[in-house]
């Protein structure tokens, strides 16, 4: 057998490549690459909040959140053989004002169907039920997902790459594909310091560079890159102001607890930027970062007025018009297919894109998922999938 020709090449080690790996030789296909210019986990994946929760208003994004879910917080140990439990239930809050009560019911009326126990409540009735230590100014409407939480997005890769390798997938990181191998329209293989590695299915999923092996064949995807700084704040004495995970449509933030001494805080938007996103942390929090985190969050939880600025990490998004991804094979060039444009949200849907993608490969769609509306030509054909909340990063 040829040591350089796979079935399938996927560019990226992030929480989309190993998941699709993992998944490829779950299902039986093992004569894989997976080749990283950097590390396993160590691009945007490394500085993921790694928030995993339900609520989104794209009915099929809702369907991957809640397969997703169920992965990570049901299955994943069994299914990966990994020795740790990645998934942390902190149960998250999805608050909202007037305006969001709509799609809110909307959305929380579906998601009951799918058996999530996930309800919706009043402000006040929620402070006396569930967690009190709160400002209830300006919200409406809050749907809680008891059983959300977060995952450590680390040890969730280095799991996936190990089950894929030992299942007999080749693995090389600090390696750079150059460029694709074109036959006239057809993708056979890539380049990598000049040597040629062949495959019937290049995986672009290569987040925020998902351009860069594009742009010399004329083939650039409308991916913006965007910057998104969070800071970490150390819990204060009195624990139990510590609010669960917080996703704040009225006032622009989130925030979850990491561990039992931390809390950290996002931000909604993200500032495009030039800058070379590689991923990164401060020594110390800037003032201006303090500053634009703490303002809302202590806004919305006074309590935790004494939770001190502790440290600032600084990752890139991979942003669509949309904000939505960008699902399946290129309509230009036969057998390259893109997983790629995750907006800020694609960690935890990150089982459902492995499984998607597999599927391609495999069977040329996907058996679990409508990816039809995700395909990259609803850009030229102006067919929106934004969240009907302002901000697509929450979907
Ligand atoms: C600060 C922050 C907070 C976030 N919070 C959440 C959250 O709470 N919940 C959630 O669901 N999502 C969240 N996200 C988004 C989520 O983390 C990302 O969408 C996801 O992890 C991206 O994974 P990826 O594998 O697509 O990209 P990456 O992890 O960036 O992986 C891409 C890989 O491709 C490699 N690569 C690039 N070019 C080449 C090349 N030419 N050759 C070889 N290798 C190459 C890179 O080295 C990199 O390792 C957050 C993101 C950030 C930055």
């Amino acid at each position: 057998m040829d040591p350089k020709k796979f079935e399938a090449i996927i560019i990226g080690a992030g929480s989309t490549g190993s998941s699709i790996a993992f998944n490829l030789v779950k299902k039986g296909v093992s004569n894989i690459l997976v080749v990283d210019m950097s590390c396993v986990g160590c691009g945007q994946t490394s500085r993921s909040s790694a928030i995993i929760r339900l609520h989104y208003t794209n009915p099929e994004v809702r369907k991957m959140a809640v397969y997703s879910w169920r992965f990570w917080r049901d299955k994943f140990v069994e299914e990966t053989g990994c020795e740790h439990d990645v998934f942390s239930e902190t149960g998250v809050v999805f608050a909202g004002s007037r305006e969001h009560r709509e799609a809110m019911e909307e959305v929380v009326s579906d998601l009951k169907k799918m058996n999530t126990d996930v309800e919706l409540y009043e402000p006040d009735v929620f402070k006396k039920e569930i967690f009190k230590y709160f400002n209830d100014e300006g919200l409406d409407a809050i749907a809680w997902e008891p059983h959300s939480g977060h995952c450590d997005p680390n040890t969730a890769v280095q799991c996936f790459i190990s089950y894929s390798k030992d299942g007999g997938a080749k693995i090389m990181e600090g390696k750079r594909v150059d460029s694709l191998i074109l036959d006239g329209e057809v993708v056979t293989g890539v380049k990598i310091k000049g040597e040629m590695y062949k495959a019937d299915f290049i995986v672009n999923a290569m987040g925020v560079w998902a351009n860069d092996i594009l742009r010399n064949i004329n083939l650039e995807l409308p991916i913006t890159v965007g910057k998104e700084e969070v800071l970490y704040l150390l819990t204060p004495e009195k624990r139990e102001v510590v609010p669960p995970g917080w996703e704040d449509l009225a006032l622009g933030f989130y925030s979850r607890p990491e561990g039992k001494t931390q809390t950290l805080i996002g931000g909604m938007e993200a500032e495009e930027t030039n800058e070379e996103p590689i991923p990164g942390e401060y020594t110390a929090p800037p003032v201006h970062l303090i500053r634009m985190r703490s303002d809302p969050f202590l806004k919305r939880f006074p309590d935790m007025k004494d939770a001190k600025p502790h440290a600032a990490i600084i990752g890139y998004y991979d942003i669509t018009p949309d904000w939505q991804p960008i699902i399946g094979f290129d309509h230009r060039v036969k057998n390259l297919i893109h997983m790629v444009g995750l907006s800020g949200h694609g960690f935890k849907l990150a089982p459902a894109f492995g499984d998607i993608i597999s599927d391609l490969i495999i069977h040329g769609s996907s058996k679990t998922f409508n990816i039809e509306g995700f395909s990259m030509r609803r850009f030229e054909k102006q067919e929106s999938k934004h969240s009907k909340y302002k901000y697509g990063i929450v979907g």
